[in-house]
């Protein structure tokens, strides 16, 4: 009997989930959101390249660039400094889960949702928690309120949120890591909405691990955790007395395939790496400096603009992050009705209140490509003109 792959029969396949869809047309929205935030045109160029293996010699050159810049932007010189696989939350994810051993005791500041996350990532490793709370969404945690906290749990950890992304507020961080020292204690940060876009000097400040996400200060889509440990994090790891509870976040795994010995672990997301390289080599072109500027510029533009359309915004002066402004939503306004307004009719992505700020703000965050004063004068203009037909309580046609 002689088989022709041409005449074979088709095989019996039930079709009751194919779908006849014509191909992708996503529209163009200016995501002026908590994030995503929009990807720079070149970067995305770069994620619609032809992929190269893993083990490529030019890859392999490609992602000790990727490791370089992170250092740059994160100024520090910590070697374990990687962009993990997935997004923000796996990188924060892998910093607990490397150093948290079971019965650790960790302090994790929460002035909102974020610090939230993180009690609950460590108390599912295992720690023993603690928190200290800002006195409102909205505020930070005193220098005062963190000493006390060290002294009385005498912690393993100190989890804080430099830029809490639910409330629009930046923790200040003088004098942390040097009293995280006296108490032998590690510092956690995360810096999901600072990288890139907010002063932040790692190695200067004592901070020994860190994470941050690709698709908020970065101009890159969502999809890597950039993930940073410096040597006193990776004794602790080194002195575990069991495995890393987690396979795929693993650095004594991970820091192989990242390390000279270029050993597999798992397939690397080649095009999304293409992208996050193209991303921090315009922040680099651009300068750290003049980036963190440019940010600082134009939420001052925003806020200025803001007041004048007789809006309050939620933060005091000082302690307001540049990437993410929470505005409060004026009375009588359905705010959830406001921001769908936006988005169907004018293509304009603005976030609303996560916790106990929900439905009380909306956030506005203007991060990495999109911190432009062209964006700032539209959304401002948007303000302007749609809102006072929503003051009324009228709703959208
Ligand atoms: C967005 C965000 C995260 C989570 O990152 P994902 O990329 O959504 O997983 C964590 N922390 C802060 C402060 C964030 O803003």
């Amino acid at each position: 009997m002689t088989l022709s792959p041409l005449s074979s029969p088709v095989e019996t396949v039930d079709e009751s989930h194919r779908l006849h869809l014509g191909a992708i047309a996503t529209p163009e929205r200016l995501l002026l959101g908590p994030g995503p935030s929009n990807a720079h045109p070149t970067v995305l160029e770069a994620l619609s390249r032809p992929p190269l293996g893993h083990l490529d010699p030019l890859y392999l050159e490609l992602m000790t660039e990727v490791q370089e810049m992170l250092r740059y932007v994160w100024q520090t010189d910590n070697r374990i400094t990687i962009p993990v696989s997935g997004t923000g939350s796996a990188a924060m994810e892998a910093t607990i889960a490397n150093v948290i051993e079971a019965g650790d005791t960790v302090v994790v500041g929460v002035i909102g949702y974020f610090g939230l996350r993180l009690v609950d990532m460590c108390s599912r490793y295992g720690a023993v928690v603690h928190t200290i709370e800002s006195p409102s969404w909205g505020e930070a945690i005193s220098l005062e309120a963190i000493a006390e906290a060290l002294e009385t749990h005498r912690p393993a950890l100190l989890a804080l949120v430099h830029a809490e992304t639910s409330t629009g507020v930046c923790q200040p961080l003088d004098g942390v890591g040097e009293l995280c020292r006296q108490h032998d204690c590690l510092l956690l940060l995360d810096t999901v909405t600072s990288l890139g876009a907010v002063p932040l000097r790692l190695d200067a400040w004592g901070v020994d691990l860190a994470y941050s996400c690709s698709q908020k200060g970065l101009s890159c889509p969502p999809g890597l955790g950039p993930f940073t440990m410096g040597p006193r994090a990776e004794a602790k790891l080194d002195r575990r007395q069991g495995k890393v509870p987690n396979w795929y976040l693993d650095m004594s795994g991970l820091k192989s395939y990242w390390g000279k010995e270029r050993t597999y672990h798992h397939t690397a997301p080649v095009n999304m790496n293409f992208g996050l390289r193209e991303a921090l080599r315009l922040l680099c072109d651009e300068g750290l400096g003049q980036a963190w500027a440019r940010h600082r510029r134009n939420s001052e533009r925003l806020w200025a603009g803001m007041e004048s359309l007789g809006l309050e915004l939620h933060v005091a002066r000082e302690l307001r992050l540049p990437t993410l402004t929470t505005v409060r939503i004026p009375e009588g306004v359905d705010g959830r009705a406001f921001a769908l307004h936006l988005l169907n009719s004018h293509g304009v992505e603005i976030g609303g209140g996560l916790g106990a700020l929900a439905g009380k703000v909306w956030r506005v965050g203007l991060m990495g490509y999109n911190s432009t004063p062209e964006n700032v004068d539209r959304l401002l203009n948007l303000l302007a003109d749609e809102l006072p037909a929503f003051r009324s309580g009228a709703a959208a046609a």
